[in-house]
């Protein structure tokens, strides 16, 4: 029987992957979703990749989903005159929304933010470059930001400024996120991720953006800011998946918070019926080398134990020089943790009330499948909430997406443990029907004769109508083929 990897892979891409050849090479090795970064590169390279991407998984029968990534309203700084500069700790250094946006100096740089000035105050702290520069706010003067460098280093053109403990006000969409939001919706991407929202209103108003723009697009919260952490259960409800945004998330909080919150964001949004990422720095040394460090491998896997449906690569596949290695080593390490015992049971909503009757399917059919010998599950779907909530639950068990929809096939491509299949219901019996699911699992190698499965189908017509669950033995189908 093959082991099917569970846990998802979301590569970036950019000009380490953005050829045919080793976007075929890492569609071939297993990425599940390919992200487009829109604070990098132009709006038609995306849409020539998101095309590119389209037509190699087609060729190779895959289902990819494509991840459109809104920048989202990063504050950075402006521009040196000369690139970049030293800073000296203990120094005096000016944050100016006044000055030209090139001519930054050793003494001062322009900001494109122009709020910034009444957002802090007097001991602030702010990092700049990811926290690579540390500077603590002395007095504001106007429109000048007045502080003193406690960590110096070179600081170069743009960087990124968070303040420590969040609290920066710039509204999460910006006038180029609302124009990139009509490309993604255009290029017909399955995500858009929306960079640093605040509340559950920034997520509804990405989506009435998407809705006016006629898009159908799943939105994925990205956690980076610590005021998010106040309203993640708002937040997570507001979204169709979230994203642990390391990164940011961990400026803003302190490296050491960030683990226990990872564990809490991807336990919250399972519990809600989410999807999550675990993103930033996964194999960051494979920017550079061949081979992960251990701390990396154990990164992956303690994502998979912590139930992650996918992880995420960022620099790896996009600047780095092991695009494809990058993508074996994540494969490998999920499916080696995924077999550890204890993340495949699972006391999740066991004493809770179910709303729907697709839900309560859902949800008897894994009751089912986690305390009788079944190998597989075959959901037929038409917008993928069944799977989805089956993959909440914790299972060893493979749960395959019949759906004749490509946007739904695409889709689920994010969820834990659930694989598309293009399968069209319509116009066959039923008898037939069951059969063809038994077919495909048999296909996928997850099950032979003898075999338990669990099928759940309903009304194909109606969104939500899956209504019915058979348990099959596999070759010991009853037929009543009439001629
Ligand atoms: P980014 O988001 O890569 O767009 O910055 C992820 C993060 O902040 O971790
Ligand atoms: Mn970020």
């Amino acid at each position: 029987m093959v082991a099917l990897r569970r846990t998802k892979i979301v590569a970036t891409l950019g000009p380490a992957s953005n050829t045919p050849e080793v976007l075929e090479a890492m569609i071939k090795g297993g990425v599940d979703v390919v992200r487009l970064n829109f604070s990098h590169g132009d709006v038609n390279g995306h849409i020539e990749l998101a095309n590119t991407v389209k037509k190699l998984a087609k060729q190779h029968d895959k289902q990819v989903g494509i991840l459109a990534d809104l920048q989202g309203p990063k504050i950075r700084i402006a521009r040196f005159k000369d690139e970049k500069v030293m800073l000296k700790e203990g120094q005096q250094f000016i944050l100016d929304a006044e000055l030209n946006s090139n001519d930054g100096n050793a003494h001062q740089v322009g900001i494109d933010y122009k709020q910034l000035v009444k957002d802090v105050h007097p001991n602030d702290t702010l990092l700049l470059d990811d926290g690579r520069i540390v500077l603590i706010v002395e007095s504001v003067e106007g429109q000048r930001i007045l502080c003193k460098v406690t960590i110096g280093g070179v600081l170069s053109n743009n960087k990124g400024i968070n303040r420590q403990g969040g609290g920066l006000s710039a509204a999460a969409l910006t006038d180029k996120d609302k124009a990139d939001i009509k490309v993604a919706v255009k290029m017909k991407a399955d995500y858009i991720a929306v960079s640093f929202p605040r509340s559950a209103e920034d997520i509804n108003y990405a989506r009435q953006l998407i809705n006016d723009a006629g898009g159908k697009a799943g939105i994925i919260a990205k956690i980076e800011r610590a005021e998010a952490i106040d309203v993640i259960d708002e937040i997570i409800n507001a979204s169709d998946a979230v994203m642990v945004a390391r990164g940011d998330l961990g400026v803003e909080i302190g490296d050491a918070a960030l683990p226990p919150i990872q564990k809490k964001i991807i336990l919250r949004a399972r519990q809600l019926n989410r999807a999550v990422i675990t993103a930033t720095q996964m194999m960051e040394s494979m920017i550079e080398n061949a081979i992960p460090t251990r701390a990396e491998v154990f990164d992956i896997a303690n994502a998979v134990l912590d139930g992650t449906d996918a992880v995420m690569l960022s620099g790896e596949t996009a600047v780095g020089k092991y695009p494809i290695a990058v993508i074996e080593a994540v494969d490998r390490i999920c499916l080696q943790a995924e077999q550890q015992r204890e993340i495949r049971r699972s006391s999740h909503r066991i004493d809770s009330q179910f709303d729907l009757i697709d839900e309560a399917i859902a949800m008897g059919a894994m009751y089912l499948a986690n305390h009788l010998d079944v190998k597989a599950i075959a959901a037929l779907t038409q917008s993928g909430s069944t799977p989805l909530w089956m993959s909440r639950i914790s299972s060893g068990i493979p749960i395959f997406a019949l759906t004749p929809t490509e946007e739904t096939g695409r889709k689920v491509t994010l969820y834990r443990g659930v694989y598309p299949v293009h399968f069209q219901p319509l116009l066959i019996d039923d008898d037939v029907l069951n059969e063809r699911a038994i077919d495909i699992l048999q296909a996928n190698g997850v099950v032979s004769e003898g075999d338990i499965v669990i099928l759940t189908k309903g009304d194909f017509e109606v969104k939500g109508g899956t209504d019915m669950l058979k348990l099959i033995r596999v070759g010991k189908m009853t037929k009543f083929k009439v001629d």
